[in-house]
């Protein structure tokens, strides 16, 4: 298996040789060269498999350049630390269920990627000899759920920048607390966009980045769509009779687009999915596109600051790799749309608005800061489960998207420990706090505070990176 750029200009690589860069050389993203298929004969073989060992099937069809064996000992040791099978699976009354994502280290979705990640890098980096130093910006979830996953390894060092004083407590201590000398909690005077630019600036200098050995981890990673795209078959056969390939529908939370795009790939290649529901909050610029075919991409300004944070977007750096296959792989077309967008401020695939659905099954839908409070008070209600807020836009969203006979299966992407005020405010109920929490809460924290100053990163990263 090979990967190409969606827009035409890498050759083709195998799939080790795109862990480090999400970017291709020629700005576009690594997509598979072509999409791998599973019959429906496999599917059923798969339904005996524990979660991973259909890790270890579902990415080595990408991961053809890995040995079986060393993928299998990776996935074992990537879900070791989640408790039961991994990903349960949860009935909330209304036809919906909740396929759980968020049982890992930092409780929410994005460990079920990196996790495996850490694991891949450690391997790649160890056969060819080398070292990594991941230079990344964080408003929450990613970079906890990189630094829990990376913490410790002797091969990668972490340097995660992250905007003074604008996490919450919980997302604090999840990063802070931790004590590993290879992991580099700095907080930028200044917001998430500064965090940003600093490491675009960085991650644009060639020879910086070659000297400091850098790379990054961000939502664009192919390792990560990749390692995702294994929940979707898991829910599919966990909600499935084992006589009859009936169909599902998904409903994913979405921000960048990365974890609809694993269901995506998981359509494509063959899993009977129905529908696709991608689910926004007020930053519904996604939501605009899938109903319209109008991509009009927000600044900063622009975009608000809602109780759903970790999918308070104003582009979604993903969507390229769904764009190419709307434009039948024709990296010409991509480019061409990039051109428009610079040129008029936004891209215009109105006219294939109906393949959205149709071609692809792919809607959407806009949930608010009321919907989500009236929804995790009506879950509770209904089934005694509080639903974090993220996944409350999903169940929103959900609800209407429901088909009879088609079970709708609404991705959890985070427990709602992280962002308990919005629960206060919808429920009052003051949530439990495992002891290993509360331990994390009041351990001492581990942060360099720095100015939004470049010259002052650079040269932390030059006296602290591996080499
Ligand atoms: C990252 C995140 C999302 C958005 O996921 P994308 O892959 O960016 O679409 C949704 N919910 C939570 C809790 C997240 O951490």
């Amino acid at each position: 298996m090979q990967f190409i750029s969606t827009r035409g200009g890498m050759q083709p690589q195998p799939f080790s040789e795109t862990l480090l860069e999400g970017l291709a050389p020629d700005g576009g993203l690594a997509v598979p060269a072509e999409m791998p298929t599973v019959d429906a004969e496999t599917l059923e073989r798969w339904r005996a498999l524990t979660y991973p060992q259909l890790a270890t099937e579902v990415i080595g069809l990408f991961a053809t350049d890995i040995p079986r064996e060393d993928l299998a000992r990776m996935t074992e040791a990537a879900y070791a630390p989640f408790p039961g099978d991994v990903v349960p699976l949860r009935t909330i009354g209304g036809g919906l269920t909740l396929v759980g994502l968020s049982e890992g280290p930092t409780l929410a979705f994005k460990d079920m990627a990196m996790q495996f990640l850490g694991q891949v890098l450690e391997y790649t980096l160890e056969r060819t000899g080398s070292v990594l130093n991941i230079l990344g910006a964080t408003s929450g979830d990613t970079g906890s759920a990189a630094e829990h996953a990376l913490r410790g390894k002797e091969r990668v060092a972490v340097f995660m920048l992250s905007p003074q004083g604008r996490m919450s407590a919980f997302q604090r201590a999840q990063m802070f607390s931790l004590d590993d000398e290879n992991v580099h909690n700095i907080a930028v005077e200044g917001v998430f966009d500064d965090c940003q630019n600093l490491v675009k600036h960085l991650a644009g200098d060639l020879a910086f980045k070659r000297a400091q050995n850098l790379g990054a981890v961000n939502s664009i990673n192919l390792a990560r769509i990749t390692a995702q795209v294994v929940y979707y078959f898991w829910a599919w056969l966990r909600a499935t009779d084992a006589d009859g390939a009936t169909e599902v529908s998904f409903t994913v939370p979405s921000g960048n687009f990365g974890n609809i795009l694993s269901g995506f790939f998981a359509k494509q290649m063959g899993l009977p999915i129905r529908r696709l529901v991608l689910a926004a909050n007020e930053n519904n610029v996604l939501d605009e596109f899938f109903r319209t075919g109008i991509y009009r991409p927000r600044n900063a300004a622009q975009t608000l600051a809602t109780s759903s944070p970790s999918m308070d977007i104003s582009k979604a750096s993903n969507l390229e790799r769904f764009i190419f296959e709307l434009v039948d792989r024709d990296p010409e077309r991509v480019v061409g749309a990039w051109r428009d967008l610079d040129e008029q401020g936004y891209v215009d695939f109105a006219a294939d608005q109906p393949r959205f659905v149709e071609e692809f099954g792919i809607v959407s839908g806009t949930s608010t800061h009321a919907d989500r409070l009236e929804t995790i008070r009506a879950v509770y209600a209904e089934s005694q489960e509080i639903i974090d807020p993220h996944t409350a836009d999903g169940v929103k969203v959900a609800h209407q998207h429901v088909e009879e006979g088609v079970p709708m299966l609404v991705l959890e992407t985070a427990k709602p420990q992280k962002f308990a005020e919005t629960i206060i405010e919808a429920i009052g109920v003051e949530l439990d706090y495992s002891k290993d929490l509360r331990d994390m809460l009041g351990a001492p924290q581990h942060v360099v505070e720095m100015a939004d100053d470049e010259h002052a990163l650079r040269a932390f990263i030059e006296q602290h990176a591996l080499r």
